[in-house]
């Protein structure tokens, strides 16, 4: 019962994908923290200590589906420049995109002009939960959610001070458009940072942890969301992208430099990241 997501023409890869989060996507949150036992949440706090919120950036979280990441940026952000967080007035003017596929309408949005936070995403069913999520949490004025492919990006070149992917490179059609375009849109001296699912650098745990993913996930899928298939993908698709020192040679060849990455639980999952010089 393989997902057969390495026999995909890459013309429905992008497809394929949509229908899995779109499946998804109600019980997304839920998922996550079951299959990895509430472990992403360690690597999410983790990742977002690397990124280091700064209240005068421009962020950019892309892939960003339910706004795990944006939230976290947000609450980082706050706790360190709590001052900030109460008496910055809310500006009028978000970074406009320059093409057509925006999900909200923008006059809607107000973003502090100090933080400007963007989530862009390619599934409106991911959004939609995301954008609820966010009115429960009271940080609904604060972010931008916009409907895009990260591979086409509908922003100016050298907008963003960081760019953030977490979990969804592996889930786009061409990787290196994805990377380019984040060097495209960043600033000089920005930063692109990465958490992705990677692999296990010890012979004896990737056994277990092969045979965890294999026998575990998609049973659970199953049971909890009625859908196999998508966690089959889930787990194919970690098992097709590329190894840690592929990914870091793959993103210095779209001219990031000081490129580097660190593993999180023997290499489950790594972060990537490149300065834009
Ligand atoms: N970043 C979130 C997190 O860490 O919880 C969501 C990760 S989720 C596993 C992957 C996300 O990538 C989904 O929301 C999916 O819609 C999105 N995605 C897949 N292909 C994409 C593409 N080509 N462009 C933008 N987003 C994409």
């Amino acid at each position: 019962t393989h997902f057969g997501f390495d026999e995909v023409p890459e013309n429905e890869k992008q497809t394929r994908v949509n229908e899995v989060f779109s499946s998804v996507a109600d019980s997304y949150d839920l998922m996550n923290d079951i299959m990895s036992f509430g472990i992403h949440r360690i690597w999410k706090d983790h990742f977002i200590r690397i990124v280091r919120p700064d209240p005068q950036w421009n962020y950019i979280d892309v892939a960003g589906g339910t706004g795990d990441i944006a939230f976290r940026y947000l609450k980082e952000l706050d706790r360190y420049y709590p001052s900030a967080a109460s008496s910055i007035p809310l500006s009028e003017s978000p970074i406009t995109p320059t093409h057509t596929y925006i999900a909200d309408s923008l006059e809607q949005t107000r973003i502090r002009p100090t933080s400007k936070c963007v989530v862009a995403d390619i599934n409106p069913n991911m959004l939609a939960v995301g954008k609820q999520r966010s009115i429960d949490n009271n940080l609904h004025n604060r972010i931008q959610w916009i409907e895009t492919n990260a591979e086409e990006l509908p922003f100016e070149d050298e907008q963003f001070d960081v760019y953030t992917i977490a979990f969804g490179i592996r889930n786009c059609t061409h990787i290196d458009r994805v990377v380019s375009e984040a060097y495209r849109v960043l600033k000089k001296g920005g930063r692109f940072l990465c958490l992705e699912f990677s692999q296990v650098n010890n012979t004896l745990l990737r056994y277990f942890y092969d045979q965890y993913s294999k026998t575990f996930i998609p049973p659970m899928g199953q049971i909890i969301a009625n859908d196999w298939k998508s966690y089959q993908y889930l787990i194919e698709s970690i098992r097709v992208f590329p190894k840690q020192k592929e990914f870091a040679e793959l993103i210095r060849s779209c001219n990031f430099r000081y490129v580097n990455y660190e593993n999180l639980s023997f290499g489950v999952s790594a972060i990537h990241s490149g300065y834009k010089l």
